[in-house]
């Protein structure tokens, strides 16, 4: 009777409905459990957490991975089976790097990879120089920059070593809406115009 109608699994999804019922909900689990183990790409599952993680709306199944490269990252259930994450993000950056122009060997990437780090830092880490004036002060960053390869994806490559990341609105959060690449002049001159 439960299964007149689509699974979702059957639809790839893990969204329950409102009206999902506690029995569907402990089958669900118990799939993602099954999958304890089991390697999808470059990712080992670990650990399946159902919650609400990172800036979520609602609960989802998540798989705490082990990913070839020796990284553990928690990400969602359904990108990992559906094999859109393949990886902790060292895959995209594996990929480019041998594909980076001019032999550069991949240090233009890497720029951009620890700008990504310390953009993480400013706005979760406590400890972390300047949390104060991000984090600390509600500045964080979207759910989809949680990966590196979406955020170079939105990005792209930093124009510059002169350009940083900027947040157009001072207020706002790291998204690709608020996000550019700037130079320091032109951030000044954007912190001016704010001010007046
Ligand atoms: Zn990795």
């Amino acid at each position: 009777m439960r299964y007149n109608r689509q699974t979702p699994a059957e639809t790839g999804a893990c969204l329950t409905h409102q009206s999902e019922r506690e029995t569907d909900m402990r089958d669900h689990k118990l799939k993602h459990l099954q999958n304890i183990g089991k390697k999808f790409n470059n990712l080992t599952v670990l650990d399946v957490i159902h919650g609400m993680l990172f800036s979520d709306k609602i609960t989802r199944f998540y798989y705490i991975c082990l990913c070839d490269c020796g990284n553990k990252k928690t990400i969602r259930a359904d990108s990992v089976r559906l094999s859109s994450t393949r990886s902790c993000g060292c895959l995209w950056l594996n990929n480019h790097r041998n594909k980076t122009h001019g032999g550069s060997h991949g240090i233009g990437i890497m720029a951009e990879y620890k700008v990504w780090t310390s953009m993480k830092m400013r706005c979760s880490n406590p400890k972390f120089t300047g949390y104060k004036n991000y984090g600390g002060r509600g500045i964080s960053f979207c759910e989809r920059w949680k990966l590196f390869e979406n955020f170079i994806a939105d990005m792209g490559r930093r124009p510059s070593d002169q350009h940083s990341i900027d947040r157009i609105d001072n207020d706002g959060n790291y998204e690709p809406s608020n996000c550019r690449w700037a130079t320091r002049q032109i951030q000044n001159n954007n912190t001016r115009r704010q001010k007046t």
